[in-house]
């Protein structure tokens, strides 16, 4: 099993390599300013009193307050929360957002709480916590199954402890146009993260040398994955296929992603969809196509099927799906991996114009806020191929470069 703290500190050794940074710095970088274990009671329906482990990790805050999701799930653990924070905190930087790094978790399988069990776990996160949390310290948002719903009662609780009446300690909130402009959420959060990987591709298409029209595979069809897939194919791009945790479907012809949606609110999965056939995942993995869209869960390309990956190019629009030693392999098949920092970076962008938003008292069209978002990532897009292309090496280590020297700069 690949640890992905490992996997993200080897990432960060083989940028030390290539661009000579101050050595305390990268050694500073090598551990969190702080992570904190919490244990939350939760008095469950049947009565019987249950402990969970719930964590924050708060990596870097040099460039701003720290930011970054809470992530529900029985894999969860300090490792892993503590590579996603010091990913964000790269991903802040290279987005070019005045935000830090940080990252927060439950050990638990939310599908088997019932949805008070839920209210009461999330509220219980909040306590924990609250002593760290704020709009100036820290802003939490969701990541896997967290939802805007949870994101309501999480900042509920927030304000009912502290007295403080704002929404900008937590985003990804429901747009509730009733509230007070600073406790609402944003126009276009959910669609955020897949947009802005769109946006992303769009910047680097010429640069990567793939076609006006891609084919295009994309693994995970939850958040990011069915928007990324809807947004790409409505932009004339074909998907032709597409998997979830129970398998994928391929159609040569292009899959109908509005319908596939409506197909799997029905049954529950994306098998049995007109016009497809059922494939493995790791088949989905080794099609051939221009575009290979990972966005389910880290560590899915690793040393063990990379030399099977036959796509053009990968867009990481999960955290952390390609390992470092998969990395390589790809860079000497000539196969470029457009890296999660900036891929998915449409996600916390749209989450800094929440807050940015509820400060302000402001609500934004969303319009505005499409616009904002493109612009920020061509900009980040053209500047990451840039650091790359000087130091002749990865994408991945020309962002984590340009994120290091702003990082940098401010410490
Ligand atoms: P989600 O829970 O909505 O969706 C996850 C999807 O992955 C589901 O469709 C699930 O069925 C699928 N999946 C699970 N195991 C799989 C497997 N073995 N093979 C194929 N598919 C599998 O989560 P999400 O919010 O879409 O996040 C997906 C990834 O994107 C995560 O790595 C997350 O950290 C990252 N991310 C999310 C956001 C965001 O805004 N939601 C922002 C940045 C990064």
């Amino acid at each position: 099993m690949h640890n992905p703290f490992q996997n993200a500190m080897a990432q960060l050794d083989k940028v030390a390599e290539v661009k000579d940074f101050d050595k305390n710095f990268i050694k500073k970088l090598r551990q969190p300013n702080r992570d904190v274990r919490i244990y939350i009671p939760v008095q469950m329906d049947d009565g019987t009193l249950k402990i969970f482990e719930g964590y924050r990790v708060e990596y870097n805050n040099a460039l701003g307050p720290y930011k970054g999701g809470i992530r529900y799930h029985p894999d969860t653990e300090i490792n892993e929360v503590k590579a996603l924070a010091f990913w964000m905190a790269i991903k802040c930087a290279v987005a070019g957002i005045p935000m830090g790094g940080g990252k927060g978790g439950i050990t638990v399988d939310p599908k088997l709480l019932s949805k008070s069990e839920l209210e009461k776990l999330s509220r219980g996160w909040v306590r924990g916590l609250s002593d760290i949390l704020g709009p100036n310290k820290d802003v939490p948002a969701p990541d896997v199954n967290t939802t805007p719903e949870i994101m309501t009662w999480m900042n509920d609780e927030f304000m009912k402890l502290t007295g403080e009446k704002t929404g900008a300690t937590f985003t990804g909130k429901p747009l509730d146009r009733s509230l007070p402009a600073g406790r609402q959420g944003s126009e276009g959060r959910g669609v955020a993260t897949g947009l802005g990987g769109f946006y992303v591709f769009d910047a680097l298409r010429n640069e990567l040398k793939l076609p006006e029209k891609c084919t295009v595979v994309v693994q995970g069809f939850g958040n990011v994955g069915s928007n990324a897939a809807e947004i790409f194919s409505k932009n004339g791009h074909k998907v032709v296929a597409i998997s979830d945790s129970k398998g994928g479907i391929f159609d040569a012809n292009g899959l109908d992603i509005v319908k596939l949606l409506e197909h799997k609110k029905n049954t529950g999965t994306l098998s049995g969809f007109h016009g497809s056939k059922n494939i493995t995942n790791e088949e989905l993995l080794a099609l051939e196509c221009d575009l290979l869209v990972p966005a389910a869960f880290e560590n899915v390309i690793t040393e063990k099927n990379a030399n099977n990956i036959k796509t053009k190019i990968i867009l990481e629009l999960a955290n952390g799906p390609v390992t470092p030693e998969a990395d390589e392999i790809l860079f000497q098949k000539g196969i470029h991996v457009v890296p999660d920092v900036l891929a998915n970076s449409g996600g916390v962008t749209v989450s800094y114009f929440e807050w940015d938003q509820n400060l302000k008292g402001e609500h934004w069209s969303e319009a505005e806020v499409f616009q904002k978002l493109k612009t920020m990532m061509e900009d980040a897009s053209k500047k990451v191929l840039a650091k790359a292309n000087a130091s002749n090496t990865h994408i991945r280590i020309g962002a984590f470069i340009l994120a290091l020297e702003r990082i940098q700069e401010k410490m």
